[in-house]
């Protein structure tokens, strides 16, 4: 009797055992990491936005986790890809324009050699890795290839680019291939990045009829950024309505890939993360596109993560696009790298959202003043070393960054612009490597994009 209750104990313990375990689902197998270029978190609905530039997105966010925080390392490409690709920060992966020296304004550094990346790591996991990349910045003569088996680049210029459609047929076209096993795959959406043309439908929803020619005139970088130089009148409202019709085309391109990733079943399997590599301004602080100051409408931008285990909701905890690295590998149950400065935000992928006690870092402005940020929220102080110049905001209650509040709070910026000394005393003993003269096809492309002379 006794021996027949313990069996029936143990019997039951093993199946609640084999229950809890059947409860936990298996890590995804693959990873894809979609990044939409120039995208601002304010300008999707599912970030607050009024018009209807993301139906799709906002409707698949709700299976996903939503971080309402997230901020990029730097406001423009390379730097941040960077910090995407190798989970560090700007002055530890290196890649980014080269201040100083007679070469200025046509040589820069690539991602630093012996840094680790996302691609490499997960190669050396079995998995396929592959990236499909459309801007000049994106060429593999700036590191960021590395560890990619397929590294599908063309660099675009202003007035010609791989849109979002044939991004998405590129993508299909990959996951299709016949032995593809377990992968890593990059999609880089270039669309709401200058020149502003939003195919039909799309193109005059919101940023008025206007012929094509009076369009590209409008969307010409360099005689606009003249023009807002000289204190010229510009249509705002247009430049942005012009700019949403092309998120909304992504959008559109977006869902198609999701149904087409939920048909295949792939979809189930993998880890998706969503996010952009910097925003862009629009006279938010009397300044257009990006790469020149470290504000919000630049910094901030969408993340968005699904997968098996990702808990759907909203997350507040301020985290960075150096935490992606670390958050793959936890998702995937790999062991974490030592030394990488994010953090794994896979128990808040679970629901759980301790709050984070962090002090967040963008810098490797492109233009004008360099520039540098610390954010320990709400607080974010941007500091401009040359000129000494120190600005301190509260997000929580000023999330447009209008008042500085360095003068009242003093306590406070003085701990950030600490906290910054710091880095750029470790920025300086890592030695600089050689710089990356790109070549003349790459400079043209940047000279179109209005990134060079
Ligand atoms: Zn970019």
């Amino acid at each position: 009797m006794k021996r027949r209750l313990l069996v029936v104990l143990a019997a039951l313990l093993v199946g609640a055992a084999l229950g809890s375990l059947s409860c936990a689902p298996a890590p995804p197998r693959s990873v894809i990491l979609i990044v939409i270029d120039t995208l601002r978190a304010d300008h999707l609905g599912l970030y607050g936005y009024q018009r209807p530039t993301s139906p799709e997105l906002d409707a698949i966010a709700q299976q996903g986790a939503v971080f309402e925080n997230a901020f990029a390392t730097s406001p423009w490409t390379l730097p941040s890809f960077g910090s995407l690709f190798t989970g560090r920060l700007p002055a530890e992966h290196r890649a980014g324009w080269r201040s100083g020296g007679a070469d200025e304004g046509r040589s820069f550094l690539p991602m630093r050699d012996g840094v680790a990346t996302l691609a490499e790591t997960l190669a050396a996991t079995g998995r396929d890795t592959g990236a499909i990349m459309n801007n000049a910045f994106l060429h593999p003569d700036f590191g960021v290839a590395r560890g990619f088996q397929t590294y599908d680049h063309i660099g675009g210029n202003r007035r010609k680019i791989r849109r979002a459609d044939e991004v998405v047929d590129s993508t299909l076209e990959w996951l299709r291939k016949e032995d593809r096993g377990d992968f890593f795959l990059v999609v880089h959406f270039f669309d709401p990045h200058l020149n502003y043309d939003a195919p039909e439908p799309f193109r005059g929803r919101w940023g008025a009829d206007i012929d094509a020619e009076e369009r590209n005139e409008l969307m010409d970088l360099r005689p606009l950024r003249q023009r807002i130089r000289q204190g010229e009148e510009i249509d705002w409202d247009f430049l942005v309505g012009a700019y949403d019709e092309e998120i909304a085309f992504v959008d559109q391109e977006i869902g198609r890939l999701w149904r087409a990733l939920q048909d295949s079943g792939t979809l189930a399997e993998s880890l998706v993360v969503l996010t952009a590599d910097h925003g862009e301004e629009f006279n938010d602080h009397d300044g257009f596109e990006h790469g020149h100051t470290l504000f919000d409408e630049l910094v901030r931008v969408p993340l968005v993560v699904w997968g098996p285990g990702v808990e759907p909701g909203r997350r507040t905890a301020p985290v960075s696009l150096i935490d992606i690295y670390p958050t793959v590998l936890g998702a995937l149950a790999l062991p974490a790298q030592d030394g990488l400065p994010g953090r794994s935000l896979v128990p808040h992928l679970k629901g759980d959202s301790p709050p984070l006690s962090r002090t967040l870092i963008a810098e490797r402005t492109l233009y004008g003043q360099h520039r540098e940020s610390a954010l320990a929220w709400p607080y974010k102080v941007i500091f401009e070393p040359q000129r000494g110049e120190v600005m301190l905001f509260d997000l929580e209650s000023d999330a447009a960054e209008r008042q500085d509040i360095a003068h009242l709070r003093s306590d406070i910026a003085d701990d950030l612009l600490a906290q910054l000394e710091a880095y750029r005393q470790h920025a300086e003993s890592i030695a600089l490597e050689e710089a990356v003269e790109p070549d003349e096809k790459t400079l043209e492309n940047l000279r179109s994009l209005g990134y060079i002379q």
